[in-house]
């Protein structure tokens, strides 16, 4: 997968993409990640990129011709890549949206910034995508955030092709409580069955954990899965 990147800030990625499981995916060429700077395309001799908006009001925006002459010269790249802007107003990510976004041929992802963007720049979206009901000083984090979670879902990019299946909300519910070496940490015991070596009854162990985390720390999930089921 090729997912291209158009921001003010292409430094804010290296951290990204030099550590880690981003940094093993693009080595083993699982996904090649670009990032391309908007001030590259402005059209005129300051590189200025923001403007007031119209209508009066405070800061600035970013203004439409950088960002659609960016778009243009990457879709050559990348024809068949889904458009999306990083935005507070979009639809909030989700365990499924990561994963129909995981399928797509490629990903170009635009990171706002100031104010937000001139809205002429909607006609070349195909999706607008928020982390969550808060609003950020650039679309770089958020781009982060949906980077990773669906490179982490494309085939052979996890070294164990199972870790994913068992993860919180790939099957609507919060993923059990886990525990490792030593069995008794300073008295604090790892519950019997788990080293029992009884694989059955480990496993409605954790659906019965899972369950319960999920009616504690997320009845919202419950409801949905019963709302899918009714
Ligand atoms: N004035 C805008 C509003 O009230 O909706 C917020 C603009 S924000 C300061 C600048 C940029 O950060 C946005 O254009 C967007 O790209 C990004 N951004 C901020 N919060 C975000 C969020 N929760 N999810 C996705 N992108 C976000």
């Amino acid at each position: 997968m090729n997912i291209d990147i158009l921001t003010l800030f292409p430094g804010m990625f290296k951290a990204l993409t030099s550590e880690s499981i981003i940094e093993r995916a693009q080595r083993f060429a699982k996904v090649k990640i670009r990032t391309h700077n908007i001030r590259d395309f402005a059209a005129n001799k300051h590189h200025k990129v923001d403007d007031k908006p119209f209508g009066g009001g405070p800061g600035m925006v970013l203004q439409c011709q950088p960002v659609i002459d960016a778009l243009s010269s990457i879709k050559r790249l990348s024809p068949r890549a889904k458009v999306i802007l990083m935005s507070p107003k979009g639809k909030m990510l989700n365990h499924s949206i990561c994963l129909s976004l995981s399928k797509a041929a490629g990903l170009i992802l635009v990171c706002g910034h100031y104010e937000g963007v001139d809205e002429r720049i909607m006609d070349f979206i195909d999706q607008e995508i928020s982390i969550g009901d808060y609003v950020l000083t650039g679309g770089e984090l958020p781009a982060m955030v949906l980077i990773d979670s669906v490179v982490r879902l494309l085939p052979g990019v996890l070294g164990h092709e199972k870790s994913n299946i068992d993860e919180s909300f790939t099957d609507g519910l919060l993923e059990y409580p886990q525990y490792t070496r030593p069995a008794d940490y300073r008295g604090k015991k790892v519950p019997e069955l788990l080293i029992s070596g009884n694989h059955n009854l480990v496993k409605s162990w954790r659906k019965k954990e899972s369950v319960l985390k999920t009616i504690d720390q997320r009845p919202d999930l419950i409801k949905h899965i019963s709302q899918l089921e009714a």
